[in-house]
């Protein structure tokens, strides 16, 4: 469905992505991940079509993009980061023009419209307007129109960005249906637990240079040990010089929280017994493990 290969684009003296080579199969959920500013979003519009490369080949549901992206945009629903939906509209309304954009008729977008508002959700607030509408029914109405032109392949900017708890389960449900149907999904996270939820494949980029791609479970597994000790509390510092490093494959202080990665965490456990003052919390290792350990945890921005 998209195929990227050794994509470059520079502005001015900054090369914002360098040598990116991806591919993303028919039906499946394909996470960008990276800080702010590590070219996500360049990537992302040179695959639209909507920001010219300097160099590489980009191939979206089977057509050269930018010659040929006009035609594949047709073919692709976006959602973008910020709900841009019109507020002179209803709901219905707002449907209905964005798919007159994709040339379909009246007719036909009012064919479409009960299903997508019963797909997010939506079907009781067909005639409601846009500002009577909750963050999270914005994004739903937001993917729904994203959907008007039955597309092959949807792009979502940080689709959950901004929404509360339920909200984001309710659309994680949805994006999971889309993909059970066989749609292609390609989004942009800043969530882990997002990524590592619905993606079948996630590419890790950093300065505009694309670390690792990967199922998200074999690159957890590869990079860091099965478990994680984090122990904060009074006295954590003096804890972690006297046996947090020590007793770990792999170990880091952040704040006042240390991060101790093992393959066995008894012996550091023990070392925790009769410490009143200091927590520990046992988990196993997640996609965040992964992405702090590949980009850092220097602020970026
Ligand atoms: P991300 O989406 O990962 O946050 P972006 O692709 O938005 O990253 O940006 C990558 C880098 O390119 C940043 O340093 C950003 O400032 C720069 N950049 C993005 N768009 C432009 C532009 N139109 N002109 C100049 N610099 C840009």
């Amino acid at each position: 469905m998209l195929n990227v290969e050794h994509l470059h684009k520079r502005y001015g003296d900054l090369e914002v992505v360098r040598d990116v080579s991806f591919h993303v199969p028919e039906g499946q959920c394909f996470g960008l991940l990276g800080p702010n500013g590590a070219g996500k979003t360049t990537t992302l519009r040179c695959c639209l079509g909507l920001t010219q490369p300097d160099a590489g080949t980009i191939t979206l549901v089977g057509l050269p993009v930018p010659q040929k992206a006009r035609e594949a945009r047709m073919r692709v629903g976006v959602v973008p980061q910020f709900d841009n939906l019109d507020p002179d509209f209803t709901v219905t309304e707002n449907l209905i023009v964005y798919g007159r954009y994709f040339g379909l008729s009246r007719r036909e977008c009012e064919a479409r419209v009960e299903r997508l508002l019963d797909f997010a959700g939506l079907a009781d607030k067909a005639h409601a307007r846009i500002e009577a509408l909750s963050g999270g029914m914005k994004r739903r109405l937001t993917l729904a129109r994203a959907m008007i032109n039955d597309p092959q392949v949807l792009f979502m900017d940080e689709p959950t960005t901004g929404l509360d708890p339920q909200a984001r389960h309710l659309v994680w449900d949805r994006l999971k249906a889309l993909v059970t149907q066989g749609r292609t999904i390609v989004l942009t996270t800043h969530f882990m637990d997002e990524a590592q939820r619905l993606c079948d494949r996630v590419a890790i980029m950093d300065h505009g240079v694309l670390i690792t791609e990967e199922a998200p479970r074999p690159l957890i597994e590869r990079e860091i040990e099965p478990v994680v000790i984090e122990v904060y509390g009074d006295g954590v510092e003096d804890w972690f010089q006297a046996h947090g490093k020590a007793l770990s494959s792999r170990a880091e202080l952040a704040g006042d929280t240390a991060f101790c990665y093992c393959n066995d965490p008894e012996p550091l456990l023990k070392t925790l017994e009769g410490q009143n003052e200091l927590r520990a919390l046992r988990r196993a290792a997640n996609l965040e493990d992964v992405f702090l350990k590949l980009t850092g945890r220097d602020l970026r921005d």
